[in-house]
């Protein structure tokens, strides 16, 4: 295996070099920390997406989906406390001009969390230590003031502050903003849950880590609404659902941790919080998905500030109350950093020579990789790859499957191997003989013969 350290170059490296991942705007210099995905990139993404949904829309009565507009109404911001507190402190250099979190300065210098503490106390610490800008060395920081990280921009032709708005720094609110047209015409039974796949967006000050902190993001939420006095309950049951997912995608309990946020550092809304954190090879444990107790503080001041009665009538209670909230949230890239991270292996083999070589597999869960199963016939000869493309074309409808008949077939195994394809099936000489293929299993590199007959349905064994 790779040093921890050397992990990180070697995934980036093999999202570019295999078509994952590309830095994004790349033919112009590039736009830092936006990233594009490549084709494979898209599957993989979309499969941790539809494996999400189908786990906790699809395969749950007490969930509904939604898909809420990017652009609200700002009143919703201000309502939600993002436009007064969903800030970062920041400081910039006198001399490069570059802006850092401060933060991010004092816990790297200090090793000292800054969760709680005022600005004015964030700018003391940054003032008596003399610390080094992190870009050109200079200790010339200057004062640490608030940066909010909502995205503005102006609605029409005139940009001022009556067009001003904002894109979504969260999908959460869009949940929020339409739980009572949902409470309307679903007529939902408490507790019941909202889910959403989305982009946010956030204006971050450092940005950074590949796909870990960007500026634009999808996330995949839930807001699950509980009688007030059952939020605890339900909080376990997440965090519990959450850690089962992450390990039925592959995840070692080893290489993360729940953390709970003290007191000090909780955001503006919550009252407990505890993130899934996971131990990415840059700097250690860092948050991977976060479970928040929001009570009612979303529903409350939209009510205030709309006017609009969001209360839950409990039938069988005969009351009207205000649900409580629990969140899990789940960043979609840092879903797909992490499970890169965890998947990528190198693997000391012996090549046909008798060579030693090292061998680079995604061990992708079956669930997620891009493709299920490569069909490589042996030679572009018309005769085998007439029929190793109806073998491909019955294995589309059924599985998420590639053709490849470029190169050696060594080349194409390492390619598979390194896009985390699960099987590949050959088609060679004897296939047109015996109506036989050979399936190449990814981790053990064994091969077995099957006929052409029984290929679907041991593919569906093999991948359930
Ligand atoms: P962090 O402390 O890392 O900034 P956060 O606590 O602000 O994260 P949340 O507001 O809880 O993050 O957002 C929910 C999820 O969205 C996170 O758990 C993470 O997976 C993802 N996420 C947040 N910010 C970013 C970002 N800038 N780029 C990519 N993913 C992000």
């Amino acid at each position: 295996m790779p040093k921890q350290e050397d992990k990180m170059e070697k995934v980036v490296n093999l999202c570019k070099r295999r078509g994952f991942i590309f830095p994004g705007s790349e033919i112009y210099g590039g736009l830092a920390n936006t990233w594009d995905f490549g084709p494979l990139g898209t599957e993989l993404k979309r499969n941790i997406k539809n494996e999400w949904w189908k786990r906790f829309v699809h395969q749950r009565k007490d969930m509904v989906g939604l898909d809420a507009a990017i652009i609200m109404n700002p009143k919703v911001w201000e309502a939600s406390g993002h436009v007064a507190a969903f800030n970062d402190p920041l400081v910039e250099c006198k001399k490069c001009h570059g802006r850092f979190r401060a933060d991010h300065i004092i816990e790297e210098e200090l090793g000292e969390k800054t969760e709680g503490k005022s600005l004015e106390e964030i700018d003391g610490i940054i003032k008596a230590s003399e610390f080094k800008c992190p870009n050109c060395g200079a200790v010339e920081l200057g004062e640490a003031r608030q940066f909010n990280l909502l995205f503005k921009t102006f609605i029409g032709p005139t940009e001022g502050s009556k067009s001003t708005a904002y894109l979504r720094g969260e999908t959460a609110q869009g949940i929020f903003v339409n739980y009572k047209n949902i409470l309307d015409t679903m007529r939902p039974k408490m507790p019941f849950g909202i889910a959403q796949i989305g982009k946010a967006f956030r204006n971050e000050i450092t940005p950074g880590n590949f796909i870990f902190r960007t500026l634009e993001f999808e996330q995949m939420e839930i807001e699950y609404f509980v009688k007030p006095n059952e939020w605890e309950d339900n909080f376990n049951i997440w965090l519990q659902a959450m850690k089962d997912w992450l390990e039925s995608l592959g995840v070692s309990p080893d290489n993360y941790h729940v953390r709970e946020h003290g007191a000090e550092e909780l955001s503006h809304y919550s009252k407990k919080t505890v993130d899934i954190e996971y131990n990415y090879p840059f700097g250690g444990f860092k948050e991977l998905w976060g479970l928040a107790y929001r009570t009612d503080f979303d529903l409350k001041n939209h009510m205030d500030k709309s006017g609009k009665d969001m209360r839950y009538f409990d039938q069988q209670a005969g009351e009207k109350y205000l649900p409580h909230v629990i969140e899990p949230t789940f960043g979609v890239e840092r879903t797909v950093l992490t499970l890169l991270l965890e998947a990528y292996t190198e693997e000391e083999v012996k090549s046909a020579k008798g060579e030693n070589e090292i061998r680079t597999v995604l061990k992708l869960d079956k669930k997620i990789a891009p493709f299920e199963v490569a069909v490589l016939p042996l030679s572009k000869k018309e005769d085998l790859s007439s029929v190793a493309t109806k073998i491909f074309q019955d294995l589309i409808q059924d599985f998420r499957a590639e053709y490849d008949e470029t190169q050696s077939i060594g080349k194409r195994y390492r390619r598979q191997d390194e896009i985390g394809t699960p099987f590949c099936v050959t088609v060679d000489f004897e296939s047109l003989e015996d109506k036989a293929v050979t399936i190449r299993d990814r981790d053990t590199m064994k091969q077995e013969r099957v006929s052409v007959e029984d290929l679907k349905n041991v593919l569906k064994k093999a991948l359930n």
